[in-house]
């Protein structure tokens, strides 16, 4: 069965309609790219399906459980413990180094500092970026930057990161590194990710397309 999927979800801002009947679902270790043009929706489904945003009407369900039903506080606590986040840029804590950002889930899940910053240096270290653990994010580059927000969303071992436009700030060969060590850390945990993005190069990573139109999702998989 799935492990998370959606139903006819609802969201509207105002005036404008970011999704009207949009459909989701994905299985364990299973990588499904979102994609669409912008303004479609995307971003605003993969904020309904992390439970980030409540839909006006229509439903989540993740792990037998529906999301859409549940008390914020549970909510938040499955977010941090199950969830994993990588964003487009902006989601590295500017005071902290490196590694105490990638260590950072670990300590909010009342890991003591030191095992947590040892396997956050052991992430750093399968995104190939062990050298630049005591430096802070405003000293790496870009692409060095998303290698610490990847290992970051992975350190808890998270059964779904949700990424959106993940390697939308970098040049396509740093992109591209980075997807490949995204999705091989994922698949080794069997980890789901939910890729949102409107390149068709970063798609290729996934295992299976959803497009995003106008607020609806269609699978190109299924003879519809
Ligand atoms: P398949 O295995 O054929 O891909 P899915 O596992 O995605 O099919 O599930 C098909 C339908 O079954 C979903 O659209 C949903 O309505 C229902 N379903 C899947 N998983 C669950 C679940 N954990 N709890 C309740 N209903 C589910
Ligand atoms: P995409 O990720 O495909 O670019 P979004 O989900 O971000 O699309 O946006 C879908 C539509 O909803 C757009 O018209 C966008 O301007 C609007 N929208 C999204 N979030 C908000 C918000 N917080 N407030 C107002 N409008 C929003």
């Amino acid at each position: 069965g799935s492990l998370l999927f959606a139903e006819n979800l609802h969201k509207g801002f105002g005036r404008t309609t970011a999704l009207d009947g949009a459909a989701f679902s994905i299985h364990p270790g299973e990588v499904v790219a979102v994609l669409g043009p912008s303004g479609s929706g995307k971003s605003t489904l993969l904020h309904c399906l992390a439970g980030i945003v409540a839909p006006d009407s229509g439903t989540v369900h993740y792990d037998g459980r529906e999301l859409t039903a549940l008390p914020d506080r549970e909510r938040s606590a499955l977010r941090r413990t199950e969830f994993g986040f990588v964003f487009q840029f902006g989601q590295l804590v500017p005071e902290l180094s490196c590694t105490e950002n990638v260590a950072l889930p670990l300590r909010l899940a009342g890991v003591r500092r030191r095992a947590a910053e040892r396997t956050a240096r052991e992430w750093l270290e399968r995104l190939e970026v062990a050298d630049i653990g005591g430096h802070r994010p405003g000293e790496v580059s870009g692409g060095q930057g998303q290698r610490v927000a990847v290992a970051r969303a992975l350190v808890t071992s998270p059964r779904v990161v949700f990424a959106d436009e993940p390697t939308g700030a970098l040049d396509s060969y740093s992109g591209e590194r980075v997807m490949e060590l995204l999705t091989d850390a994922a698949r080794a945990l069997n980890t789901a990710v939910v890729l949102v993005t409107h390149e068709a190069r970063v798609a290729a990573y996934s295992d299976r397309e959803i497009v995003v139109r106008d607020g609806r999702t269609r699978d190109p998989d299924l003879a519809l």
